[in-house]
């Protein structure tokens, strides 16, 4: 397993609201495990965000992954949940905006807080300021959670499979994870099939 990298980082958000003190942090991927989103015309987009581009306004168009609302409203109660993409704040913090109606979201974090490492951008944990114990990041891409693979809940890429269950399929797993002393125990264990590809 690849180490974080040894030099210090700055943390990246600041410390838990009050009301958050007792809860674990919720790390989400946003492109591909909340919602889909492509410069192509899809037939119903659920947003239709302009994003400049190279001096222009472009048009993306945004599907939300099926169960997305209730999957925020569920976790958003339990956690403290923290949204980090890969993508840029030009996109994803105006599409937060249209998507945590609710401002579930404590934290938003973008491509600039990832670790550039072998050509892909990983999110390391350890910067978050939080105990790891009680940290759990739900990605659909095993490069961001490289550095603490027995942190992460794998989630299947989401395209544009309106039959997709797996938002409301995770909800179980966080409630058995939301009580555990030590997530990575739970999760961890799942480590070694998982290398295997079971
Ligand atoms: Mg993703």
């Amino acid at each position: 397993m690849p180490s974080p990298p040894k030099v210090h980082r700055e943390q990246l958000i600041g410390p838990k609201r009050s009301d958050d003190h007792s809860k674990k942090t919720l790390v989400l991927d946003l492109d591909e495990t909340l919602v889909h989103s492509s410069f192509k015309p899809i037939p119903n987009p659920d947003y239709i965000l302009p994003v400049e581009v190279d001096g222009k306004l472009v048009d993306v168009y945004v599907l939300k992954r099926p169960w997305c609302d209730h999957f925020m409203e569920s976790v958003g109660a339990r956690f403290e949940v923290v949204v980090f993409t890969a993508s840029l704040a030009k996109y994803a913090d105006p599409l937060l905006d249209l998507l945590d109606k609710q401002q579930l979201v404590r934290w938003r974090l973008f491509r600039e807080s990832c670790f550039p490492y072998e050509g892909n951008y990983v999110k390391d944990l350890s910067c978050l300021g939080r105990d790891l114990s009680q940290t759990i990041i739900v990605d659909n891409s095993p490069h961001s959670y490289v550095f603490q693979p027995a942190n992460a809940v794998p989630i299947s890429t989401f395209i544009d499979n309106m039959d997709d269950q797996e938002l409301l399929e995770l909800l179980p797993v966080l409630n058995e994870l939301e009580h555990a002393p030590d997530v990575r125990t739970v999760l961890g264990a799942n480590l070694g099939l998982r290398e295997l590809g079971g």
